[in-house]
């Protein structure tokens, strides 16, 4: 069937180079202008059909009507440290998602969103009080990206999927969306500066490590034992502990780089020197590295241990053998700091 190309109006980003070589072949062109208009959109960011000059002119005027970008920008805020972005973007539906961008020294990351709330229900975390509302599709995920690295005019070296939502309830898109940040003839972003988090949904991290992804994994651990985080990441209940652990053990035997476990730190809940010691007997023959998170706070349940309390949790790592960072979330003031994303309907 041939469409016309007035009944086109899937946006342009997000779409493979199969999907851009079948739009032509659908009207009746040939598939390599599919890979023209690849290289224009992934590899030089260009978002304007009027400049793909390879293009022949009557070609370029048939296609002008063909949206670029399924994102549309409502608002950007600045945090005062001025490192940290948070960028607000509005899908077609109207619902809204929120993206991070945080400059450290000649990192430039960006932070991804892959779903409209999130099912998970973290305790601690601001997302999970929206419930879930949608997975975003590829070019939704990606969009986010273009936008902002339009906007800032710099290169981003690297992506996180800890943006709103469960990268792994909504898996194939946001692979998908890795593997066109990663292709070699479009945005080209090395595997390893793309990072994928979960809370632990294990099916899918048994797929990941079953279909060899080569991004990096980063699981959001968060406590020591099955009770405890139960009492704070309900999933726990359907993906046991003792399971989350085998299956990401599994994952670092087999992957080239180290797994992350994140560890949000909460005051009197798991920042004892008993956790610190479990967490480096659980982790201790693991291929890893941790990364602990002093928690942002959102509505006053759980509190950020004071930083006498942050340096004592640390200090009890100073010998361990696997990799120990401390993330410290520079946009807080703007709530952009991990966990901290919400959009409220005001
Ligand atoms: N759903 C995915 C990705 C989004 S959350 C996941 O759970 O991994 C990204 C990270 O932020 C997770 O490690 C999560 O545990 C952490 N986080 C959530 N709320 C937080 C908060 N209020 N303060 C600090 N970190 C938080």
């Amino acid at each position: 069937m041939k469409l016309g190309i007035n009944k086109i109006n899937t946006p342009l980003i997000g779409q493979d180079v199969e999907k851009m070589e079948l739009l032509f072949e659908n009207l009746g062109e040939s598939t390599f202008r599919g890979r023209q208009l690849f290289d224009w959109i992934y590899r030089r960011k260009i978002d304007d059909i009027s400049m793909m000059t390879n293009l022949p002119t009557e070609l370029r005027s048939k296609l002008k009507s063909i949206p670029f970008h399924p994102l549309k920008l409502v608002i950007n805020k600045y945090s005062k440290s001025n490192e940290t972005t948070k960028f607000i973007f509005m899908l077609k539906d109207g619902q809204k998602i929120e993206s991070v961008l945080m400059k450290e020294d000649n990192r430039i990351t960006i932070c991804l969103s892959t779903q409209v709330g999130c099912a998970v229900d973290c305790d601690f975390c601001a997302t999970a009080k929206m419930g879930f509302k949608k997975n975003l599709s590829v070019g939704e995920i990606i969009d986010q990206f273009f936008q902002i690295q339009s906007i800032i005019n710099q290169r981003i070296t690297n992506v996180v999927f800890m943006g709103m939502g469960e990268p792994f309830l909504n898996y194939d898109n946001t692979i998908n969306a890795a593997n066109l940040l990663h292709h070699p003839k479009g945005i080209n972003l090395g595997a390893k500066r793309i990072t994928i988090s979960t809370a632990g949904v294990v099916p899918k991290i048994n797929r990941y490590t079953k279909e060899r992804q080569p991004y990096r994994l980063a699981v959001s651990l968060n406590a020591t034992t099955d009770d405890d985080r139960t009492k704070i990441m309900p999933l726990t209940k359907i993906y046991s502990f003792i399971e989350l652990m085998n299956s990401v053990r599994n994952y670092a035997n087999n992957a080239r780089e180290r797994v992350t476990f994140e560890y949000v730190l909460l005051n009197g809940v798991n920042d004892s020197e008993k956790e610190a010691k479990e967490l480096i007997n659980l982790l201790g023959n693991i291929n890893c590295k941790l990364n602990i998170i002093p928690y942002n706070e959102i509505d006053g349940k759980f509190q950020r241990p004071s930083e006498q309390k942050i340096e004592k949790f640390l200090k009890i790592f100073s010998k361990v053998k696997f990799p120990v960072t401390i993330r410290r979330s520079k946009g807080t003031d703007i709530n952009a700091g991990c966990g901290q994303l919400i959009i409220n309907s005001n």
